[in-house]
């Protein structure tokens, strides 16, 4: 019955059923036109087109699409569950190929985020995604950025393909915990997928070393080959199951320090399964994706990342959740008002990092400018720090613009700045 769909059917449901995922760094979102994606000049949503960040920072448009929606697992959080009454297609690996090379050549896209529904066993699966990045790499001499999904359950000879072809892999970890695995999607397991993320780093490692051992090879040529030069990230539900945000930040941080990953994207739970079957009581009753929640993981896993926190700073035994009222390296600064005024002539790299309104190209603006001469509070505005958030907390040269003093006054007075016109989530665990 697949078969018999017309390409554009099939592109229209395949593209469809991939939005959800995350670890495209622009999915789900509504764009100007809303969700469907219908109408208007410029709207690529309905043809599945996805933008992504690339290492370097350059955004780049991505085909997104799913080789096949029909799988056999059941996770209650999924448009595409086995039990969801929803059309079902498949792509063949040639329909594929020529559509990636079509889009292209046509400067739809950039590149290729291809998935899968679990349609068999997860070797073939994982086989089909390897077999469309080899015929576009080796057939069509596609040299465009390719992500690809690892499925649950493939063979680390398969990771080991994949590698080859793609740049970046990554598998979903979906939930922050077994038991929440075990209650949403039964099927999955958590050691599977961390056995996924730690086969992907040991075969890493094993490439670097040969390519370390190539490069003084008599030739003085590098032959061996990279394994997926752009690493591996993940996905998670956020607000899908009971878990709080600190179990969340802490899986995040030993994610990030066991298994090299990239990114870890959080993905707002969004009642997708409502209108495709019956609804599901293990999920809860919400009305609205918590986004709020969402931004302030990714600030707090910008934190980890950058600006030198750690998991047990960001959120402490007596917080389980992050304010959804202030960025969280200001609600860390306010809980530590003893570290402040930061002096800006004499502060170390890492010391600034910790003012709110001094990011990461600014700290290393003052260091670099200190060199030659002194900052004053109007200086530190000109190389890019945030004053609205960071008069709280400097002095220049003994100079103040604000004391720190009352950490209850500026919370008030800073809250929400960077949280308005967000949808607030109507409900919280
Ligand atoms: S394995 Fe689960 S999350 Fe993945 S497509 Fe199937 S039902 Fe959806």
């Amino acid at each position: 019955m697949a078969e018999m769909l017309e390409l554009g059917e099939k592109i229209s449901i395949l593209a469809g059923a991939a939005k959800y995922d995350a670890s495209c760094a622009s999915s789900g979102s509504e764009g100007r036109h809303g969700k469907t994606g219908e109408g208007g000049f410029g709207s690529t949503f309905a043809a599945g087109v996805c933008h992504s960040w690339t290492e370097d920072g350059r955004c780049v448009s991505l085909l997104k699409v799913l080789f096949s929606n029909v799988c056999r697992f059941d996770c209650a959080y999924c448009v595409n569950r086995s039990s969801a009454d929803v059309k079902r297609s498949s792509f063949t690996v040639r329909e594929l190929v020529d559509l990636t090379i079509e889009f292209y050549k046509r400067n739809y896209i950039e590149g290729l985020f291809l998935s899968s529904g679990i349609f068999a066993d997860p070797d073939i699966v994982m086989e089909k995604l390897i077999e469309v990045a080899k015929t576009l790499r080796t057939e069509a001499g596609f040299g465009a950025y390719i992500h690809l999904k690892i499925i649950p359950g493939a063979g680390e000879r398969l990771i080991r393909e994949a590698g080859i072809w793609a740049d970046r892999l990554s598998v979903n970890i979906e939930l922050p915990t077994d038991k929440s695995l075990q209650h949403l999607a039964p099927q999955k397991s958590g050691r599977v997928i961390l056995g996924a993320m730690g086969d992907f780093s040991a075969l890493n490692s094993q490439f670097e070393e040969d390519r370390r051992r190539s490069r003084f090879s008599p030739s003085g040529k590098n032959s061996a080959p990279l394994f997926a030069p752009a690493g591996q990230s993940t996905q998670l539900i956020v607000g899908a199951s009971a878990e709080d945000d600190r179990t969340i930040v802490n899986l995040s941080s030993s994610l990030y320090r066991k298994f090299a990953l990239r990114r870890v994207y959080y993905s707002a739970f969004t009642p997708v399964g409502r209108g495709y079957g019956k609804s599901d009581s293990r999920l809860p009753d919400i009305a609205f994706p918590p986004l709020i929640r969402e931004h302030r993981l990714y600030q707090a896993d910008w934190l980890l990342r950058f600006y030198h926190f750690s998991a047990g700073e960001i959120l402490d035994e007596d917080s389980a959740f992050l304010d959804p009222h202030i960025d969280p390296k200001t609600a860390w600064a306010l809980k530590h008002m003893d570290w402040f005024p930061i002096e800006i002539n004499r502060a170390s790299y890492e010391e600034l990092l910790r003012v709110p309104g001094i990011g990461a190209k600014s700290a290393r603006r003052i260091i670099e400018t200190r060199r030659s001469r002194s900052i004053d509070l109007d200086g530190l505005r000109r190389l890019g720090a945030v004053m609205k958030r960071a008069r709280y907390f400097v002095s220049a040269g003994g100079r103040f613009l604000e004391r720190p003093e009352d950490p209850a006054r500026i919370r008030r007075i800073l809250a929400d700045q960077d949280g308005a016109g967000l949808q607030l989530p109507l409900f919280e665990f």
